[in-house]
């Protein structure tokens, strides 16, 4: 259940109740005391995993001394509050994620009305948006209770699990999530950033100013450089090379740029039907939510590029040719 990936680090895979089955945390063993890096969403069987792994490792929740929380997003940020009422632990997170946080997980927030009515400008059917609403109370029935935070500004080197990592803001995944870079012994802590066989989503979210692929491009080049031994990843396997592995998530996101380009020729077209040729027909309101803000984000990419034009009528957005 737990393996050691690097000296003192130990990957634990922590159940999730999402397609992608587990998501990467890790436990840093160091004379500076326990950290742990990345919590799941804080279920019952998350509890039960967090029991197990420390037991395994002949740890309590006694022992840890910091939680560090990459980004937003429920399945890493979820049990944060949670281990931290057993830990008494502070929990560190990029600055940069603090809007993203509040906007999702305040109390005063409505995400699942504001994604609904965003979606339904761009063709998601009606009795859809219903169900991704759900999912989307579901999600926050899931990150309970909300964590103390301590903002980790981007740049100003961090002690955590023995090492000084290099906080480096790399956003695209989310707005604000950040890598860590171990320089003394080339690791880099890069959660969803960098994954194996999957690639990260990169969606266009209501509210989001900058064009996430964008971002994420831009990122990917700012992390190329780093001579990394070893990549830890937020899901699957780690990344033993970095920039093999960069070079393919651009050439995915190149070739997604054209197989959208394709779907929007024949004519004007909604993100929801240029997303069911892209991504085919799926019914699960999880993945639907993704496929739609992923195909936006693309969409809005070239918009941004001069290949495609954006036209508004009444409510519903819809996407052109620029040529034609
Ligand atoms: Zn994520």
């Amino acid at each position: 259940m737990t393996t050691e990936v690097a000296p003192g680090v130990h990957l634990v895979e922590i159940p999730i109740p999402v397609a992608l089955r587990v998501v990467n945390c890790y436990v840093l063993r160091a004379a500076d005391g326990v950290t742990i890096v990345d919590t799941g969403f804080h279920t019952p069987p998350t509890e039960e995993a967090w029991r197990a792994a420390l037991a395994e490792l002949g740890l309590g929740f006694g022992d840890i001394a910091k939680i560090v929380v990459t980004h937003f997003h429920p399945d890493h940020y979820g049990a944060a509050g949670w281990l931290q009422q057993q830990t008494g632990a502070p929990v560190l997170m990029p600055a940069t994620e603090r809007p993203q946080v509040e906007r999702t997980w305040s109390a005063g927030s409505n995400v699942a009305g504001s994604l609904t009515s965003f979606f339904a400008g761009h063709g998601l059917p009606p009795e859809l948006g219903e169900a991704i609403a759900d999912v989307q109370n579901l999600q926050r029935s899931r990150v309970q209770p909300q964590p103390r935070i301590t903002w980790l500004p981007e740049g100003r080197p961090v002690a955590f699990g023995g090492r000084t990592w290099l906080p480096i803001w790399t956003p695209g995944h989310s707005e604000g999530l950040m890598v860590f870079w171990s320089e003394t012994d080339r690791l880099l802590l890069a959660d969803d950033m960098i994954l194996q066989r999957i690639t990260p989503n990169i969606s266009l979210w209501p509210g989001m100013k900058v064009n996430p692929l964008r971002q994420y491009l831009a990122s990917l080049d700012k992390v190329a450089p780093l001579p990394a031994a070893l990549t830890l990843t937020g899901h699957r396997r780690l990344v033993e090379d970095l920039q093999l592995r960069v070079a393919e998530l651009k050439e995915h996101h190149r070739s997604r740029l054209q197989i959208v380009r394709d779907a929007v020729a024949d004519g004007k077209r909604d993100a929801w039907s240029v997303g069911l040729v892209v991504f085919g027909p799926h019914d699960d309101p999880h993945n639907v939510r993704f496929a739609l803000a992923e195909t936006l984000a693309h969409l809005e990419y070239l918009v941004e590029e001069g290949a495609l034009l954006r036209q508004q009528e009444d409510s519903q957005v819809r996407y052109r040719i620029a040529s034609a």
